[in-house]
């Protein structure tokens, strides 16, 4: 049996040495419990710190080692499919080079992946939003409502990409070849039967965490416009409810003319509802441009990721 731990670092030189020590400690775990083999597949996000003069330094001295590195930055997503796919153990494990998710987990959730044949995957989440900033808590909240009810595809509330998957689940993920990729939408839309564990944050051991509130804004948007098409149908809604609304207007501002005759006041109302409406228009059209744009990256078919040196470069 093979394991593959799969690990996107994006600027994780001072990480690196601690996590290896952590991983092999846990992959010994894994040898004496299940007889398991371990490979580490380290993908390289086009860092820009000494994240690859570390990876080399680790291949030189264990061939469990393998890495990927890209030609610039493409985002973990990217790292994501890139390891998954150079991935050949028969359960794959994802996860931070940070030590936010603890490999000491890893033996309990394979344990249950053997255990229990049914499931093809265990996740984690974390149990609370604790020492995180209150704004980024009650967006992270609203997010999750908001695209909960709008996708058909169920997103975790607080889900991490920490996950021991079976090969048939990889298999199934590498099957959805977007390039919009939002994972936590992908790995629940292929199905299969997930166990979920929990447990608490954990800081990260060094360097420091890459997503600031604007970036998570835009990868809620990502999320939402990956999963689920209701806004466009909430636009064509909103455009229905503002005829009708005109339509009665109209009726009853021509009774109103016919009846009391027509002194020439409402300029500020009208101008009021020529900006709503306008607003609404834009607005609209901004749902439609946002599954444009969509539209637009994948019929390129660029590709996810470009590789600029991998562990069979032996470069020094
Ligand atoms: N990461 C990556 N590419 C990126 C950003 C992050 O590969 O563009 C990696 C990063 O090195 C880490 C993981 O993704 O291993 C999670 O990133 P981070 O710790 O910054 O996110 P957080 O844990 O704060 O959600
Ligand atoms: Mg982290």
């Amino acid at each position: 049996m093979l394991v593959s731990f799969v690990v996107p670092c994006y600027n994780e030189e001072e990480s690196l040495p601690i996590f290896y020590k952590e991983a092999c400690h846990v992959s010994d775990i894994l040898r004496k419990e299940y007889q398991a083999e371990a490979e580490f597949i380290f993908i390289d996000d086009g860092s820009s710190d000494g994240t690859v003069k570390e990876l080399r330094k680790l291949r030189k001295k264990d061939d469990r080692v393998r890495f990927i590195s890209f030609s610039r930055n493409f985002g973990k997503e990217a790292g994501l499919y890139a390891g998954l796919k150079n991935a050949e153990g028969d359960y794959v494990a994802t996860l931070d080079a940070d030590l936010q998710d603890p490999p000491s987990l890893m033996p309990e959730m394979l344990r249950f992946l053997t255990e229990n044949k049914e499931y093809d995957c265990v996740a984690t989440r974390r149990e609370t939003r604790k020492g995180e900033p209150l704004v980024r808590s009650l967006f992270a909240k609203l997010f999750y409502k908001i695209i909960n009810k709008l996708s058909g595809t169920e997103i975790m509330d607080g889900a991490r990409d920490f996950r021991f998957m079976t090969r048939k689940f990889v298999d199934a993920i590498l099957d959805l070849t977007e390039y919009n990729r939002f994972s936590k939408g992908i790995f629940s839309w292929v199905g299969f039967k997930t166990h979920w564990i929990s447990y608490k944050n954990i800081e990260r051991v060094a360097g420091k965490t890459k997503w600031n509130f604007w970036s998570l804004f835009r990868y809620s948007i990502e999320g939402i416009a990956g999963f689920s098409t209701v806004p466009l149908a909430f636009a064509s809604f909103l455009g229905v409810f503002c005829c009708d609304a005109a339509f009665i207007g109209i009726i009853i501002v021509v009774l109103r003319a016919l009846l009391f005759g027509d002194p020439v006041a409402g300029w500020p109302s009208m101008i009021s509802i020529i900006l709503l409406i306008g607003g609404l228009q834009l607005f609209c059209i901004g749902i439609v441009g946002e599954y444009l744009a969509k539209t637009y990256t994948e019929v390129k078919h660029r590709p996810i990721y470009i590789i600029k040196e991998t562990d069979e470069d032996n470069l020094e």
